[in-house]
């Protein structure tokens, strides 16, 4: 079965090798030296002075940016189920919460934001997801970013950016806190999230020192020292020095970025001249989301039953009106030429459309343009 899901993401069978060696205890210098070197490597891919690795999922790290970076009001993005979650631990921490929402088609406008702002001078910081999974779109994070700095530059940037981190080059010179998570563009398992800090950033949890599990302050001390302040994810830190290792020796991160843009794109392309509309009115890179109300989840089940192809469906009201095509992670191009051909023939299987090879050619013509 082709696993196509916008996380988890296949792991490739080097990085299963490299964590199936036997387990290591974390406090020793064997494991501080992986440690130093899956920090350095991730400093490098986030530009940023300080890099968290916790033991949880994403949405672990999002709480502790909530937490360790918002003590008054914060003004979250919701145009999806994980811009929704940001709001959802605001409230779980008693911490105010104002929201923009919008259709889960819809990014936010700068516009939007700079008129919640100017009504709300207690808001001190700000959430926001570079791909909001749920409905597969980008949000101009840079400029609100950029916009949110201008209006006051101590009010926290704190990004998401688990389905972008890996997938495209993120400009975080207004970025506080960058959000990633080992099952999306790492390839890894789930079970590991990662933290970018900005020099504010940093400033502001060491004020803060809040939290036990969660403690940003202490994480800092502890990781500074190339080790955790709990047991480290062991397993995920090795599988991720590998995961460099595996992307310097395609060309490194450059060669990822252009690559999963070039996939992207072609994707899209193919899957429009057959007919299909793409669901976000700005689409991001991590993948591709196709909107049919009528046919969405028959074409996921012919594409299970019949071609071998596992694509994720929607969430809540979305949930049978949407196909989302994975793009996170280095995907070999036969791969990716396969689910786009299986949807055509998952189209004719169904006879909505006749099969003639068009997402195949227009696939190929993008990708080598
Ligand atoms: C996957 C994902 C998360 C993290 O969810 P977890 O299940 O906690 O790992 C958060 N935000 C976005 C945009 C995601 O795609």
């Amino acid at each position: 079965m082709l696993l196509f899901t916008p996380g988890p993401t296949p792991v490739s069978e080097e990085i299963r090798l490299e964590m199936a060696k036997p387990t290591i205890h974390h406090r020793t210098s064997e494991f501080e030296a992986y440690f130093a070197q899956a920090q350095k490597k991730l400093k490098e891919l986030l530009k940023m002075p300080e890099v968290l690795m916790l033991a949880s999922s994403g949405s672990g790290a999002m709480e502790a940016c909530v937490l360790g970076l918002c003590s008054k009001k914060l003004l979250s993005i919701n145009s999806g189920k994980f811009g929704e979650r940001f709001g959802k631990i605001a409230k779980a921490y008693a911490i105010e919460n104002v929201e923009i929402k919008n259709n889960w088609d819809t990014p936010v406008s700068v516009e939007e934001v700079l008129d919640i702002l100017q009504k709300n001078p207690e808001i001190d910081a700000l959430s926001i997801q570079v791909c909001e999974s749920a409905g597969g779109l980008r949000h101009p994070v840079e400029e609100v970013a950029r916009a949110v700095k201008n209006f006051n530059p101590d009010i926290m940037v704190i990004v998401d950016a688990i389905t972008a981190m890996g997938v495209e080059e993120i400009d975080v010179i207004h970025i506080d806190a960058l959000i990633g998570g080992s099952q999306k563009a790492f390839m890894l398992p789930p079970g590991m999230s990662i933290i970018g800090l900005s020099q504010k950033g940093i400033q502001k949890v060491e004020q803060r020192n809040i939290g036990f599990y969660f403690n940003l302050k202490t994480e800092l001390k502890n990781q500074r020292a190339n080790t955790t302040a709990w047991t480290a994810p062991t397993t995920l830190v090795i599988g991720l020095v590998k995961y460099f290792e595996q992307v310097e020796s395609i060309g490194g991160i450059q060669t990822i970025y252009a690559h999963t843009k070039k996939r992207a794109i072609a994707t899209q392309s193919a899957l429009v001249s057959i007919g299909m509309k793409i669901y976000p009115k700005k689409p991001a890179l991590a993948m591709t989301t196709i909107f049919n109300e009528t046919y969405a989840s028959d074409i996921r089940k012919v594409l299970k039953s019949d071609f071998d192809v596992n694509v994720a469906g929607g969430q809540d009201e979305l949930k049978t009106s949407i196909l989302r095509i994975n793009h996170m992670g280095i995907i070999a191009i036969n791969e990716a030429l396969w689910v786009v051909n299986a949807i055509e023939l998952a189209l004719d299987k169904l006879g909505i459309r006749k099969f003639d090879g068009q997402a195949n050619i227009v696939f190929l013509q993008n990708y080598f343009a």
